[in-house]
């Protein structure tokens, strides 16, 4: 007999985290303005800037400034995000994350992964 998964025992009128996820996926994807922001991303003009910016800012600007080792990074961070009037496309609004400063910044000061936004005191990194 192949081993069996222990039983998960839910309380009744709770959902399961994936459907918690679905929900919240399903909300965002009606939010105008979110779906407005992401328009954006799928721009040729946002893949190109996006491109050249991570070629002259190679590194994780967040991981710099609290010293630790240098990362690449692999996301381009709208500092004043769009949604609260940052401009997409000017680069001074633009700052190199790696996927995990990006994550924490957003979940900490962009309301982001179902948390409540707050204001933002460290939005931009400095070195
Ligand atoms: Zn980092």
């Amino acid at each position: 007999m192949p081993p069996m998964r222990p039983p998960v025992f839910q309380p009744i009128g709770h959902p399961t985290a994936a459907q918690r996820k679905r929900e919240s996926d399903q909300r965002r994807a009606r939010d105008p303005a979110n779906r407005q922001r992401r328009a954006i991303y799928n721009t040729v003009a946002w893949r190109k800037l996006r491109t050249e910016f991570l070629a002259v800012n190679p590194y994780c600007r967040a991981c710099e400034a609290d010293g630790s080792r240098p990362t690449l990074a692999t996301v381009v961070d709208h500092i004043v995000p769009i949604e609260k009037g940052g401009a997409p496309f000017d680069t001074d609004n633009l700052q190199p994350l790696c996927a995990s400063h990006h994550g924490r910044k957003t979940a900490s000061h962009d309301g982001g992964f179902g948390h409540s936004a707050t204001t933002a005191p460290q939005a931009k990194y400095t070195v």
